[in-house]
């Protein structure tokens, strides 16, 4: 990969965890791992070699031995991504390691003991520390998502009932890059809120699995942390910046047992470590820098992770060690695939003005709010105005811009609508006490009264919840240079500067010196002068030795690498003779089993969607063709409800014939008696009967289609009832009125 200029290096970090206790029982001499901090070294002993063989060693951009501390880890290594994460670059920290070697502690830690708090809360703190501490001008919008990639599966853990749902789908879109569909995204605005959502998360995954450890370690864990910030720009428009923080706690990387398994247990083994030597064969990839095809689209996880490495973002890996003997093979492998990853190259990008930026909406939906609001208080302060007799008006609320002014209006519209209690109030116990009034009157100036405090309490509950509402909405946007309390703690401030400082200067010391001795090696030779043969002999003998080991060092660093390449392509052989058997096996059954033609008919159906990365099955009759196969209607039919023959035309033109009725129901002769009306031999109805007009009948609101015989001329129909209306169409019958 070609450096440019913005392009920088995936940092990578080494951490080795202490001795446990059942590993300190095992005596002293367990330890293989020693550390040297200030050049950032790892030197790796093989506990079953003879002591002379040389120790491996690797250089990391820093490393922390076991009693490293968590904040020391922070300070120097997180906090300057977390940094540029806030300033709107993308950000991912990644934990790589075998199970049990301290990832999940290096993430997340031991919450209640600070000391011991991992990546993430650090991180939480000094995300809502620096929105805190950040100019008033700056408005921040914080949300967190929280899952898990389990069998190559996507799981949302802060959805409810995040067991039992389907799993999410990836998708990609120019804008955004990959992300997952309909992943729960929630909005947090202090440090306690996403707290919460941590934990509601955590408590999900431990839900969801029988054996903790187990589940820990086979599924990857993704903490989603984006921060959007608007600030106004010298054009004077607002511009937001969005960084994305991904926080990983990858799955164990050690060796599932493959070989022995068959059948469901093994795709399963397979799918297990599918995510993670994906993510080795891209790291390979990458950091071999020749090969142009980068295989991203092999695995969930490093879809997800496309940006992270080798795209733009900013990227550190925390690789965990154990110390202890028995697990030396896989320690080896852990320090290889770190070494690895230092090569990649990022180019990492400010995120300015993304069109799918939230914070965005939330300015527009609040202004929409706040401008509903004006409108309403501004009617009341108007309306208050006119009853104190005040002629001094305003067209436009939007004109109150002054802080005073609105608070003004504000007390204006809450002193209207007290007012006018009070004075509906004084108005009904005027009518209550006057004695010339009549009850029913009374009664109804009472009603009209309460019905106006009604409307008046109404209206007074409508801008209350919108105030709720545009109260709650604003809460959400956190706006910088609110925090009090840190203006008045400057001694802790000031500590926390030079503790920053500190750790940017050891990390530039280490950088140094790792310069120094590379540069030492080279130039050894150009700036030795001898004094005498014997002098140069002895350097040179030196030196030769020095040259000798590294050779050897190297040389069994490539048999090692060799042996490595064997055991997993046999391991790789393997699982392909055992899927081929198992593929020849379907095969069998296919070919003796399933007739030709279902075979065809499903092979028909199967199509290869691109975007999820598998075959899938096209639904039995395709809803596009479907129309196709449906036949036309004959035109012979025109104006006809179904092909009519001649026939029933020259039938139907003649005369109605009952055959031919269901041609067309609307020119159906009913068949309708009237109603026996004898015994309802009432007045009002007699009246009604004889009201000529059609249109005021109540019939014709209530929807009633009339029907019509179709060769005769409409009468008025009377409308006493629907029944009788229907009734009425039939001429032949006289009605009941006539
Ligand atoms: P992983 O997530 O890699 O499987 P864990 O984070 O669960 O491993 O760590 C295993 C155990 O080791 C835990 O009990 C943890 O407290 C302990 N541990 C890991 N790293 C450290 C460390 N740096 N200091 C102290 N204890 C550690
Ligand atoms: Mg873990």
């Amino acid at each position: 990969m070609s450096k440019n200029k913005s392009s920088e290096s995936v940092k990578v970090v080494v951490r080795c965890r202490p001795l446990n206790r059942k590993e300190e029982s095992n005596g002293p001499g367990g330890d293989i791992i020693q550390m040297d901090l200030r050049l950032g070294q790892v030197f790796l002993r093989n506990p079953r070699a003879p002591a002379s063989e040389p120790q491996k060693t690797f250089t990391f951009d820093a490393v922390y031995d076991a009693k490293s501390k968590q904040r020391d880890l922070y300070d120097e290594s997180v906090r300057p991504l977390i940094d540029s994460v806030l300033a709107g670059f993308n950000g991912t920290i990644f934990a790589y390691g075998q199970t049990g070697t301290g990832k999940t502690y290096t993430m997340q830690g031991a919450w209640l003991d600070p000391e011991k708090r991992g990546v993430i809360p650090n991180a939480f703190d000094h995300i809502f520390t620096h929105i805190s501490r950040s100019q008033s001008d700056k408005q921040y919008l914080v949300r967190a998502s929280y899952l898990e990639i389990y069998r190559e599966e996507i799981r949302d853990l802060l959805c409810p009932n995040h067991g039992s749902t389907r799993a999410l789908d990836l998708r990609e879109s120019p804008e955004t890059g990959v992300y997952v569909r309909d992943l729960t995204s929630c909005v947090c605005k202090s440090i306690k809120e996403i707290e919460e959502v941590m934990n509601v998360g955590n408590q999900a995954r431990a839900v969801g699995a029988t054996d903790m450890n187990e589940h820990s370690s086979r599924s990857h864990a993704l903490f989603l942390i984006t921060v959007e910030c608007s600030q106004p720009g010298p054009d004077g428009r607002k511009h937001i910046r969005v960084g994305r923080l991904n926080l990983v706690d990858l799955a164990g990387s050690e060796r599932q047992a493959k070989t022995g398994v068959q059948g469901e247990r093994l795709k399963e083994a397979a799918k297990i470590n599918l995510s993670l030597s994906a993510l080795g064969n891209v790291i390979s990839a990458l950091a071999d820098g020749r090969s142009g095809h980068v295989p991203y689209r092999d695995s969930k996880l490093t879809r997800l992770l496309q940006d992270s490495l080798g795209g733009n973002a900013k990227t550190v890996m925390v690789a965990t060690l154990g110390p202890a003997p028995q697990h030396y093979e896989e320690t080896l492998t852990t320090l290889r695939y770190a070494n690895r990853a230092k090569n990649i190259q990022n180019q990492p990008r400010v995120n300015e003005d993304p069109k799918d930026a939230l914070l965005r909406e939330f300015q527009k939906e609040i202004a929409r709010l706040r401008a509903q609001l004006n409108h309403r208080k501004w009617r009341n302060k108007q309306k208050k105005d006119r009853v104190d007799g005040e002629s001094w008006e305003r067209d436009r609320e939007e004109e109150t811009e002054g802080e005073e002014e609105q608070e003004e209006v504000e007390k204006a519209a809450e002193e209207y609508v007290k007012l006018e209690e009070q004075r509906l109030e004084r108005e009904k116990e005027a009518i209550r006490e006057d004695r010339f009034l009549l009850a029913e009157e009374k009664q109804r100036l009472l009603g009209e009264k309460e019905r106006m405090m009604g409307d008046l309490r109404k209206e007074q509950e409508a801008t209350e919840q919108l105030t709720a509402k545009y109260k709650a909405m604003e809460s959400k946007l956190l706006v910088g240079g609110k925090n009090i309390i840190d203006h008045t703690n400057e001694q802790q401030k000031m500590l926390e500067v030079k503790r920053h400082e500190i750790a940017e200067q050891s990390r530039n010391e280490r950088e140094m010196q790792q310069q120094m001795l590379a540069q030492d090696e080279e130039t050894l030779e150009l700036r030795e002068t001898f004094t005498s043969l014997q002098q140069e002999v002895e350097a040179k003998t030196k030196k030769l030795k020095k040259l000798y080991a590294k050779l050897q060092c190297i040389k069994a660093e490539i048999q090692d690498v060799n042996n490595e390449h064997v055991t997993s392509r046999q391991e790789l052989e393997q699982t392909q003779n055992e899927l081929t058997r198992e593929l020849k096996f379907k095969y069998l059954i296919i070919e003796n089993f399933i007739p030709p033609e279902e075979k065809n008919k499903i092979m028909n159906r199967l199509t290869f969607d691109p975007e999820e990365d598998q075959w899938k099955f096209q639904p039995l009759v395709p809803a596009e063709s479907k129309s196709l196969q449906m036949k036309k209607r004959p035109t012979s039919a025109v104006g006809y409800k179904r092909p009519i023959s001649q026939y029933a035309r020259v039938a139907i033109a003649m005369r109605a014939h009952s055959r031919y009725r269901a041609e067309n129901i609307m020119f159906l002769e009913l068949d309708m008696t009237p109603p026996n009306a004898a015994s309802l031999d009432r007045s009002a109805e007699a009246e009604l009967n004889q009201s000529p007009s059609l249109d005021s009948s109540p019939t014709k609101d209530r929807g009633v289609r009339k029907s019509r015989s179709w060769c005769q001329t409409p009468k008025s129909i009377p409308s006493s009832s629907s029944n009788v209306s229907l009734a009425a169409c039939h001429a032949a019958t006289p009605t009941a009125a006539q």
